[in-house]
């Protein structure tokens, strides 16, 4: 990345029409972006609609207790988004997250942990000792990964991740408890439907990585706390602005770049834009502007899966086996356990992934089904005390095969797009969130620098 040392006024010298960086949504591409360009010396303007930074990725507060709209999981191989928690949080970000070696613990069905040795070998050992498969699962596991290894992790033609496991011979109990809960929890999109290939650089990324790469990384604070808040403080005390509850309605182009209409009034010239709001946000904030339709037909022709997080608070003693595991024959697919994460003891969260039958039953229905459920593990667990589910009905797009998702630069001059739906190796992701909010700062920083070259 070419550096900048000198700040947004360089820009003007540099040649562009007015020197000013814009940035519509404060989620974490949006923030990403914001620290990125403060980082290289250029402040910019971020605006939000809501009060609450974050985007998909906040704090709420419910029931007394502050907890996520949705329970979040990072793993080791979030390269850019731990560089920038780490830019951001003057004492490192470790400490806000409680990393556990790649653990998956299914109570009755699966324990697998991945031993103290480099990579492949640790997870070769945690295929070999987990219990719960049998030695031809296990084999089967270890053979899929090197068939996958020696092709680079790059399929010849994308297709469903559950065609995928048939090609590859991969026996019912490891789909059913290894493969399908992971591509679910990656990819938010059930083994029938997601692509393989995405599929593919996850595992290349992760159980196929660097031995830290395939770690769990449990956030120990909200995810407010976590980045975008600490990003806020970061941009603010470099020059940058960030204007909260302050949705953009409409951009606008003109000569001198874009001018941004909100409700309290006008904002502008901006010479260049990062338009980093979610993708069902986009079609409609750029319907005016020229040559967009392409994009807007694309980025409007994304399907969507949802995300259900149940909170439920039991009394103070009420623990599970580990903060975080998984639930088959039922709902829940996760558990997490808040209290062993810094949040109130005996606060529980169970994740539902993608769409499913349990979207057909009112909030009261699933709350009692999930209980249920835990109580067949937790013994002698009473009514919780409060209890919420949080549905995201749009918590991401489904990340099916061959998706044409739109790249960082738009065809129009100085416009640029971040979000987790931009063009990447990954699903929608935290981590392709940041990086796609990171490429986007540095086109513009490129810009810059190219200009200041050419004078
Ligand atoms: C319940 C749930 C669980 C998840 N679990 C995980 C997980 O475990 N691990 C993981 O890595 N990822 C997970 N994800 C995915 C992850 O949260 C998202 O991929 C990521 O937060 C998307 O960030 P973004 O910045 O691209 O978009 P968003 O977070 O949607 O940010 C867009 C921002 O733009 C703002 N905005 C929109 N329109 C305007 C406007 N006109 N003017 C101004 N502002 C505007 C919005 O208010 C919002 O703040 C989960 C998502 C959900 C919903």
């Amino acid at each position: 990345m070419p550096a900048l040392s000198g700040n947004v006024r360089d820009l003007s010298a540099a040649g562009l029409p007015q020197a000013r960086i814009a940035i519509i949504g404060a989620g974490y591409a949006g923030m990403a972006a914001a620290v990125e360009l403060a980082a290289a010396g250029i402040p910019a303007d971020v605006f939000e609609a809501s009060r609450v930074l974050g985007g998909r990725a906040r704090a709420v507060a419910v029931g007394g207790a502050t907890v996520d709209n949705g329970q979040h999981l990072l793993i080791g191989a979030y390269r850019e988004t731990l560089r920038l928690m780490n830019l951001v949080h003057p004492d490192g970000a470790e400490r806000l997250l409680l990393r556990l070696p790649l653990t998956l613990i299914t109570p009755g069905q699966l324990s697998l942990k991945a031993p103290p040795l480099p990579a492949p070998l640790h997870l070769a050992a945690a295929l070999l000792f987990a219990r719960g498969l049998r030695l031809a699962d296990k084999l089967a596991a270890i053979r899929f990964m090197r068939n996958l290894k020696k092709r680079r992790y790059s399929l010849a033609a994308d297709c469903s991740v559950a065609a995928l496991l048939d090609a590859h011979r991969q026996p019912q109990r490891l789909r059913e408890f290894l493969w399908e809960p992971l591509c679910i929890a990656a990819l938010n999109t059930p083994v029938d439907a997601a692509s393989a290939q995405v599929f593919a650089n996850v595992l290349r990324d992760s159980l196929g990585g660097a031995r830290a790469a395939s770690d769990l990384l449990l956030p120990r604070v909200d995810l407010g706390a976590l980045f975008p808040d600490a990003a806020l403080r970061f941009v603010l005390g470099r020059g940058g602005r960030v204007l909260r509850n302050t949705a953009i309605r409409r951009i606008e182009q003109n000569a001198d770049g874009y001018t941004l209409h909100a409700t309290a009034g006008r904002f502008g010239q901006y010479a260049q834009l990062i338009v980093a709001v979610a993708p069902q946000h986009l079609p409609a904030l750029i319907a005016p502007l020229p040559g967009v339709d392409d994009l807007r037909q694309r980025v409007g022709s994304l399907a969507w899966e949802p995300i259900v997080t149940c909170y439920l608070a039991y009394p103070a003693n009420t623990r599970l086996a580990a903060p975080m595991i998984g639930h088959s024959a039922g709902l829940t697919q996760w558990l997490f356990d808040r209290g062993q994460l810094g949040g109130p003891a005996g606060l529980l969260a169970a994740v539902i992934s993608a769409h499913g039958r349990h979207l057909e039953l009112s909030n009261e229905q699933l709350t009692a089904r999930i209980h249920a459920e835990i109580s067949a593990i937790v013994p002698g667990l009473t009514s919780p005390s409060w209890s919420k589910v949080i549905t995201e009905k749009r918590a991401t797009f489904a990340c099916t095969p061959n998706l044409a998702r739109p790249q960082t630069v738009t065809p129009l001059p100085g416009l640029l797009l971040a979000g987790d739906y931009v063009a990447s190796d990954y699903p929608a992701t935290l981590e392709s969130a940041v990086r796609s909010g990171v490429g986007a700062a540095n086109t513009v920083i490129a810009i810059a620098a190219a200009l200041r070259a050419s004078q």
